[in-house]
């Protein structure tokens, strides 16, 4: 670690232009990841840009920094102009290239990668790779990271809210088994720096828009029960999302509505992209070790952790579905 540690304070010294990438659809994780270590660095004099594939969800807009962000969606000349600059890549949050969006065709696989993650399957591009399965989030990462570089006592209260933020949003308010004693020893830290941790709950997950509930109205609506495989799942069609004036970031934690009923271990949501004609994304949870990942890699083109991840299905909704049925019954749920 160490040693790593090293080489990424060389590397730091000697870039120019340094980008910070993250996935697509940004999440707590992504989003705080990236600003902190963005903040992290402007505190020690060198300069950065995030650059984020899309826009992140309306929860994350409190996020000291968020309107820093450049978003390649909206703004790809500029992004495109970044990426092209840059000597030192970031990427954060995400160990798949794939996973970057638009902004995977314009990277230079000869640059110097840096990967800071905690998802399974490490690809090999970085040159520096930070990545540890086991850590239940990048935040977490990113702190250990500044620990490493000996620079722990100048987190400030707009380093720790980014990093707090996606430790509370990736461990599902502390309650996964990814969470250790060294998770709460960084909160204890974090909290020292004078984080409001109840403004950033609140601006997180009681910061509701009118068409949040209603999506879920109709998500709680569609709940299914398979008794026999302690299972159950919801599902949204397009036609739901454009009845309920569905925002961006409004189906983020309906999943978990699912697990909340007693003798469910499994759960899962499929959810019609509105864009796109036959992609169905699909989010599942589960409860202590049945692994998600594992039956969303084999069967759905995805991955993710133990108990929260996430794949697509190309097709109708009704036969991701059918599909699911069907594959469940080869696990022990
Ligand atoms: P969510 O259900 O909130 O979209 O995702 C839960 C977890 O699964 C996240 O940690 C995310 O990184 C992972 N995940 C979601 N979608 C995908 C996917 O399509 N591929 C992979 N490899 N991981 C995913
Ligand atoms: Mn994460």
């Amino acid at each position: 670690m160490q040693k790593k540690i090293n080489e990424l304070s060389k590397l730091l010294k000697e870039a120019k232009n340094i980008i910070i990438v993250t996935h697509n659809n940004p999440d707590g994780d992504a989003i705080g990841s990236s600003l902190a270590l963005f903040h992290y660095l402007n505190k020690i004099n060198i300069k950065s840009t995030i650059i984020t594939p899309n826009n992140h969800p309306s929860f994350l807009n409190w996020a000291p920094g968020i309107d820093e962000l450049l978003i390649f969606e909206d703004n790809p000349k500029s992004a495109i102009k970044k990426i092209k600059e840059s000597e030192l890549i970031f990427t954060l949050d995400f160990n798949s290239l794939t996973r970057c969006g638009e902004i995977f065709n314009h990277l230079d696989m000869d640059k110097n990668f840096i990967m800071i993650d905690h998802h399974q399957n490490p690809e090999s591009y970085a040159k520096i790779q930070f990545s540890e399965p086991s850590i239940s989030s990048t935040c977490e990462l990113v702190y250990n990271l500044i620990d490493g570089l000996g620079d722990k006592s100048i987190i400030d209260k707009k380093i720790a809210s980014c990093l707090y933020l996606g430790m509370m949003t990736d461990t599902g308010c502390f309650q996964y088994n990814g969470v250790t004693s060294k998770t709460y020893e960084i909160i204890s830290d974090l909290l020292k720096k004078k984080i409001d941790q109840s403004e950033i709950y609140n601006n997180v997950y009681n910061n509701s828009s009118e068409s949040k509930l209603i999506v879920l109205g109709k998500a709680l609506g569609s709940l299914k029960v398979l008794n026999n495989h302690n299972t159950s799942f919801m599902h949204l069609t397009k036609k739901d999302l454009l009845e309920s004036n569905y925002q961006k970031g409004d189906s983020e934690g309906i999943v978990n509505y699912g697990l909340t009923l007693s003798n469910i271990n499994f759960t899962a949501i499929f959810i019609e992209d509105i864009d796109q004609e036959d992609l169905i994304k699909i989010s599942f949870r589960s409860k202590i070790d049945f692994p998600c990942n594992k039956f969303a890699e084999q069967y759905f083109q995805g991955g993710g952790h133990i108990n929260a991840a996430g794949g697509k299905f190309i097709g109708s909704i009704k036969e991701a579905i059918e599909l699911f049925k069907e594959k469940i019954k080869e696990f022990q749920v």
